[in-house]
């Protein structure tokens, strides 16, 4: 059976899941997967090293996908600020119209993606953050709980709460992020009234995946109880796998009024990129959510989103049927 949502019918997708856009991982083989499986796929415009970089990979997307696939700009703390705006013209010029966006102050990026008549899903980790991106007029909110890879924010809200929330208090259609990797997830998503799925952690342990076979076994070995979240006393929070370098950073935190220059060398990007070119998981930080422990085979992205819409049916059917025993038991025939 299909899953109509207002997401499927927006971005003329089949099956309601968004490839989170995951710095040095959203490549234009992954994207064009999942896309080609019937989801969303998103190229990490960061990943690019300029924005003529993100033009090519555009190109090279498109000759692996006719399907929509969308361009994520992320726009937090960095060590080598990027040109946003020069990224955000490329992707234009070059026919992308879904766009995802995430982080600070994304007013200006979401103007321009507005004025030129793209479809803009926003990221955010809090109910206010929604609210004032609605008013923005984002086409769809990703509304992403504690459980997510990457950055989670500072108030620590669970998915749970925070979709339940969006339920009462959004009126553009909202996806779930973080904490899914799984059919049962899916469901409990579109049950709290969202209009799909969006999944980072998931995505990255699949053959399509651009990291080393290394870090996708790794993944499968691990438990929800592998990740840490460094930066808590810098105000930019991230969730990232539990590893030597990790807990140095922690450690250097814990001994108070660390700035962010006492651990640059640890945490940058480039580092945390060699993890995924050489298979050393202890060399760098790497973002991971909570969903490792749900997470224990490396499928293709069709088997896997495959896999999430007999899961889904599975789901709901099981559902009904605790539903109607309930009637039996109120007016038994
Ligand atoms: P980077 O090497 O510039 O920085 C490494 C980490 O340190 C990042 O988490 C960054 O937010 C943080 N950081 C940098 N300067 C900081 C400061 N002054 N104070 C506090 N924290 C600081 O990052 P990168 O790996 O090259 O990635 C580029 C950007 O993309 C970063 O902002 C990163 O957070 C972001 N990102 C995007 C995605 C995505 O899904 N698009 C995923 C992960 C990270």
């Amino acid at each position: 059976m299909p899953i109509v949502t207002p997401l499927t019918r927006m971005l003329g997708i089949r099956v309601p899941i968004v490839q989170g856009g995951m710095q040095w991982v959203g490549v234009p083989r992954l994207a064009a997967a999942v896309s080609e499986a019937g989801g969303l796929g998103i190229l990490t415009a960061l990943t690019q090293p300029s924005p003529e970089a993100l033009r090519v990979a555009i190109r090279e997307t498109r000759k692996s996908t006719s399907k929509p696939f969308g361009v994520n700009i992320t726009l937090l703390p960095t060590i080598n600020p990027p040109d946003y705006e020069g990224y955000a013209r490329a992707a234009f010029e070059e026919g992308v119209r879904i766009f995802e966006t995430a982080g600070n102050n994304p007013g200006p990026l979401i103007k321009y993606f507005k004025a030129n008549g793209c479809i803009v899903i926003h990221k955010c980790t809090t109910i206010r953050h929604a609210k004032s991106a609605e008013k923005m007029g984002v086409d769809v909110l990703s509304i992403d709980g504690f459980e997510c890879a990457g950055h989670p924010g500072e108030d620590d809200i669970g998915g749970l709460v925070l979709l339940a929330r969006a339920a009462k208090e959004l009126k553009v259609p909202y996806i779930a992020s973080g904490g899914i990797a799984d059919a049962r997830g899916f469901a409990a998503a579109l049950a709290l009234g969202a209009a799909g799925v969006n999944m980072g952690t998931r995505f990255m342990c699949t053959v399509e995946s651009p990291i080393h076979q290394n870090v996708k076994d790794k993944i499968v070995a691990s438990t929800e109880r592998d990740t840490v979240h460094i930066f808590r006393t810098l105000h930019n929070t991230a969730r990232v796998f539990k590893n030597k370098v990790s807990m140095e950073v922690v450690a250097i935190e814990k001994r108070g009024n660390a700035k962010f220059e006492d651990v640059r060398d640890l945490v940058s990007g480039a580092r945390g990129r060699q993890v995924y070119e050489t298979g050393d998981v202890d060399y760098g930080i790497w973002s991971a959510g909570i969903t490792l422990g749900l997470i224990d085979d490396i499928p293709t992205c069709k088997e896997l989103i495959q896999r999430f819409e007999s899961g889904v049916e599975d789901t709901v059917g099981a559902l009904s049927q605790i539903v109607q025993k309930e009637n039996a038991t109120v007016c038994p025939v």
